[in-house]
């Protein structure tokens, strides 16, 4: 076969100098046609789009014609030419045909009928064939880029922090244990618990559930910073929001308060979300015409409204109202409890249809590092709710004073020799500080309108899988 350099279907739909040789590679989707023509439609993964080639049976040798199935993968050399019969401009007049993989359809499990959504979590490692993965997976790139950019051009430092931690102190859910202990073999002291002083790191150490901690340390030296990595959570949480290995944004900013916070927030969310419709119009219209046909619209709309901010004890007020006008939650309202996904929802997308920030929450159901108001109940803290998500984001701004914070570590009992680093940064030069973690796969669900956070991230990691 005569070598060609590959044009990418992306960048090949948008061509117009027809007559041109070109050579494209990709998967077949399908093929049709009949014993004088087969269309042939060749996909690539560089856009949504498929390219339409058309082959005459009679010029090729038998052979390779049988072996254009479903899935396998070719290299065509052909002639660009105008396209009547196909979604595109474009099409292929092939002249030579190579078959890079062949596939028989018998065993693979794609057809082109289409498959639920259940069915291809099965099948993740080839899910990612179809139009609709490969739809949310360039947006999910596009997102992570979008992210990166935002945060660049406001002069933040992208900070990594560990995804190995010795300190248990966090409380944001449940840890995954990290041992090179010989488990059939375990040393115990004489009180019965297993020793660590033998373990790898000497000590007890878990996947992180949050870099927060680290990232206060990076904010009050660098200014202004944000993780972007793999978190865990051990909740044994079967919900379509929920993850084992889920991935975090987390900014964390010196010298703002809560109000600043709260606009950061707000800001990085319509940046995002403005940057999909931008950049990802292709793939969200499919989106939009396969499974949610409010999608484009809901994304519009995000962009036009200021995000309702509200205390927590006005929300609870406005549900107990509803409650009172006849409104039926699963679980009790009352001030003092941890929101339901339901309560949030019921203000986001009946009371108010926006979303909705969150703030001063009783301290008793939020992390100990946030900044307690005069009131001496209630903490700085915000959380973003979406529509349909619920919580995409939870925030805060930081306790700043040494003595309160102390007062909050022993009020809660977390083992102050885990905590000496962390008091470091309100002993030595502490100031006002805020910062927020967004659940990278959440916004993904937003974006493209997704119902289960397994359809958003390559390979799930949920209770009982860890498949791939
Ligand atoms: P939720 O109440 O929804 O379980 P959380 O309050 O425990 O969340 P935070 O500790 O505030 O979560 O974490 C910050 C953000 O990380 C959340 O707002 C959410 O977007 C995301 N997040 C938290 N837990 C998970 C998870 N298990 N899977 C995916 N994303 C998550
Ligand atoms: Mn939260």
């Amino acid at each position: 076969m005569e070598k060609i350099s590959r044009t990418r279907i992306v960048d090949l739909i948008k061509r117009e100098d027809f007559g041109a040789i070109v050579n494209v590679k990709g998967w077949v989707r399908t093929r049709r046609g009949s014993k004088k023509v087969a269309f042939i439609a060749l996909n690539d993964g560089s856009t949504i789009y498929n390219i339409q080639v058309v082959a005459d049976p009679t010029a090729f040798d038998e052979e390779t014609m049988k072996l254009i199935t479903t899935g396998a993968c070719l290299s065509v050399n052909g002639v660009m030419v105008q396209s009547v019969g196909s979604e595109q401009k474009v099409e292929i007049q092939a002249r030579e045909i190579e078959i890079l993989g062949k596939c028989d359809s018998a065993e693979y499990p794609l057809q082109k009928k289409g498959h639920t959504l259940e069915f291809l979590r099965e099948k993740a490692h080839l899910r990612l064939r179809t139009n609709t993965f490969g739809a949310i997976f360039r947006i999910r790139h596009n997102m992570a880029y979008a992210i990166h950019t935002f945060f660049h051009q406001k002069g933040f430092i992208y900070f990594n922090t560990p995804i190995i931690t010795a300190s248990d102190c966090e409380g944001a859910g449940e840890m995954f244990q990290v041992t090179t202990k010989n488990l059939y073999d375990l040393k115990k002291d004489e009180s019965g618990s297993i020793t660590y002083d033998d373990d790898f790191f000497g000590k007890m150490a878990s996947l992180t559930v949050s870099g927060q901690l680290e990232g206060e340390l990076g904010a009050t030296a660098l200014g202004a910073i944000y993780t972007f990595g793999p978190t865990f959570r051990a909740e044994n949480s079967n919900t379509p929001r929920h993850l084992a290995e889920f991935w975090m944004v987390e900014p964390e900013v010196a010298f703002i308060e809560i109000q600043e916070n709260m606009d950061l927030a707000e800001e990085f969310i319509k940046y995002c979300v403005k940057w999909a419709l931008d950049n990802c119009a292709d793939d969200l219209k499919f989106l939009n015409e396969m499974y949610d046909k409010e999608l484009i619209t809901r994304l519009e709309g995000i962009l036009k409204e200021d995000f309702v901010r509200l205390s927590y004890t006005e929300g609870i007020k406005i549900l107990e109202d509803a409650i009172k006008g006849g409104h039926k939650f699963e679980f009790p309202v009352y001030w003092g409890v941890d929101l339901a996904a339901e309560h949030e929802r019921y203000l986001v997308e009946e009371h108010f249809g926006r979303p909705v920030i969150l703030t001063d929450y009783p301290k008793e159901i939020k992390a100990f590092y946030m900044r307690m108001n005069e009131d001496g109940k209630t903490v700085r803290a915000m959380d973003v709710l979406f529509p349909k998500i619920g919580e995409i984001i939870g925030g805060s701004e930081r306790e700043a004073d040494y003595d309160k914070l102390l007062n909050a570590i022993k009020e809660r009992n977390i083992p102050m020799k885990d905590m000496s680093w962390y008091l470091d940064t309100r002993k030595f030069g502490s100031c006002p500080h805020s910062g927020f973690g967004l659940g990278f796969e959440r916004l993904i669900l937003f974006v493209t309108g997704m119902a289960n956070i397994r359809d958003v991230i390559p390979f799930p990691r949920t209770p009982g899988n860890a498949e791939f």
